[in-house]
């Protein structure tokens, strides 16, 4: 079973449309894909009309968190999408992205770079605006080089001169928003370089709130590091869970490129009840 459990469409801020995503998916000999957008379900509906033979749909979203003033990713599956709590929440993200995505433009402006908040909502298309599209704005008005060079500290980077936070969940209430609504939730890239690095004791206090996996496999863990996660999955009884985290272009479409480890996939939708797996046709 080739599960790969993290991916994102342009219902956030991937490239793809949903329907190409799962067309990748099935060229990737995968069995399985999670569509994972941004704090969104919107792409969906979508992914399951698009959905090929063959290829099972597990339904999900990357719900935005933050812990001690860090930015914190969690993964979340087979949740019932109309459990009203969770949505609010989510449309409570969405919203202060986009308050928080405007605010960025303007101090940009301020700070002298030529990009307009219309440049990042063509740039966005449907989807939710984030700061990858903020990102290619400015590279595309010659500001920076390459998108990555704005998320440092000079630009949009955490702590940035152009920085703007915004709203987010503690992870510990998303886990429990989550399976309120019968779903399932696995830490996202916990070891990833560009992110701060949670300590083990939080993990454990998640695990213990109820979260279910860890995403031990993912493109920004290095061998070292799935070890040691590996190890920290099976002490606090986690599903090591692992996804490519595919965005289409901007990550060089590596749909496929990791999977959950044996079992995971089994593990997660054991414990889910909101929602069920999806498969074509249905
Ligand atoms: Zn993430
Ligand atoms: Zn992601």
């Amino acid at each position: 079973m080739r599960a790969d459990l993290h991916s994102h469409s342009n219902a956030s801020d991937g490239s793809c449309p949903p329907a190409e995503v799962m067309r990748r998916a099935s060229a990737a000999a995968l069995d399985v894909i999670a569509l994972t957008d941004h704090d969104t379900v919107a792409g969906h509906d979508e992914a399951r009309r698009a959905l090929p033979p063959g290829l099972i749909l597990l339904p999900g979203m990357e719900l935005s968190c933050r812990l001690h003033g860090h930015s914190v990713h969690l993964l979340c599956y087979l949740f019932d999408p109309g459990e009203p709590e969770l949505a609010t929440e989510c449309a409570r993200i969405r919203d202060s992205r986009q308050h928080r995505a405007r605010a960025m433009v303007e101090r940009l402006r301020e700070l002298g770079a030529p990009v307009s908040w219309e440049q990042v909502t063509t740039i966005a298309g449907s989807g939710v605006v984030g700061r990858p599209h903020i990102a290619r704005a400015m590279t595309e008005a010659g500001v920076i080089e390459s998108p990555e060079q704005a998320f440092g500290p000079e630009w949009i980077g955490a702590g940035g001169r152009a920085h703007v936070s915004r709203y987010a969940l503690d992870p510990a209430r998303a886990v429990a928003l989550v399976r309120a609504a019968g779903g399932v939730t696995v830490l996202a890239h916990p070891r990833a370089a560009r992110n701060w690095s949670m300590p083990d004791d939080d993990i454990a206090g998640l695990a213990a709130a109820g979260m279910s996996g860890l995403e031990v496999y993912h493109p920004d863990h290095d061998p070292a590091q799935r070890v040691i996660l590996q190890r920290l999955a099976d002490r606090l009884g986690l599903a090591a869970s692992g996804g490519s985290d595919d965005h289409g272009e901007l990550t060089g479409y590596r749909i496929g490129c990791e999977t959950a480890a044996p079992g995971a996939y089994e593990r997660l939708v054991a414990q889910a009840t909101g929602a069920e797996p999806i498969r074509s046709g249905q």
